[in-house]
C-alpha cells in the first residue's frame, strides 16, 4: 500500500505507555542528552490547566540528570506559557509541527547535536513526523486523554492503522500492548 520510504517517516523509534517510563538512567542508556517535549496529551491532559506535582518531578529528575528540555507546541495560549513557566522550561510555539523549521530552531536552542536530541510527544502526524524530517529521535507515548481537537480526531483513525502496520503494537485503553 505505501512506499516503504513513506511509511519510514511516521516510525517512532521507542514507545512508551507515558513519560514516567522515560528518566535520566534510560536516555544516558540511549545517548540522548536533550529532549523536546510536546505539551497536550503527552504531559498534560489536553485543559488542565497546571502540572502537578508527579510532572514537575520528572521534568526536574530529568534535568538533575543534565538532559537539556524544551517545550515544543502548536498551541500559542497563555495557558501553555503558563505551563511552560511553571516547569521552567523554554517554549517554542508555535510551533506548526510537522514542518521543519520550528523543529531547527530548536535543536539549535538546545545547542545539542540532532543525533543526541528526541522529541516525546502523543501524535504520529506531528510529533513523529516532523521529529524524523529532521533526523533527531521519535518517542511516542500514548496519549494521557481521548479529548482531542476535532482534526486531531480524525488523525487517530490513520494513526491506528499505521501503528499497527509499523510497530506490531497496538493503543489498547491508553497503554501500548503488543499484537
Ligand atoms: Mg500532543
Amino acid at each position: 500500500m505505501f512506499k516503504k520510504g513513506f511509511l519510514a517517516n511516521f516510525k517512532p523509534d521507542y514507545f512508551a505507555d507515558s513519560i514516567y517510563d522515560i528518566d535520566g538512567e534510560w536516555l544516558a542508556a540511549k545517548n540522548i542528552n536533550a529532549m523536546i517535549i510536546d505539551v497536550d496529551n503527552t504531559i498534560m491532559a489536553r485543559g488542565e490547566r497546571l502540572p502537578d506535582d508527579k510532572l514537575r518531578l520528572w521534568v526536574s529528575g530529568l534535568r538533575d540528570s543534565g538532559i537539556k528540555l524544551l517545550v515544543i507546541s502548536n498551541n500559542w495560549t497563555d495557558r501553555v506559557k503558563r505551563i511552560a513557566g511553571h516547569l521552567e522550561l523554554p517554549l517554542l510555539a508555535p510551533a506548526a509541527k510537522p514542518l521543519g523549521p520550528a523543529y531547527k530552531i530548536a535543536i539549535g536552542r538546545l545547542g545539542v547535536a540532532a543525533a543526541e536530541i528526541a522529541i516525546i510527544g502523543d501524535q504520529l502526524f506531528t510529533d513523529v513526523l516532523g521529529g524524523n524530517r529532521v533526523g533527531i529521535r521519535t518517542i511516542l507515548v500514548a496519549p494521557i486523554s481521548e479529548v482531542d481537537l476535532i482534526h486531531t480526531k480524525a488523525l487517530r483513525v490513520f494513526e491506528r492503522i499505521l501503528l499497527k502496520r509499523l510497530s506490531g503494537q497496538l493503543l489498547v485503553e491508553g497503554r501500548w500492548k503488543n499484537i
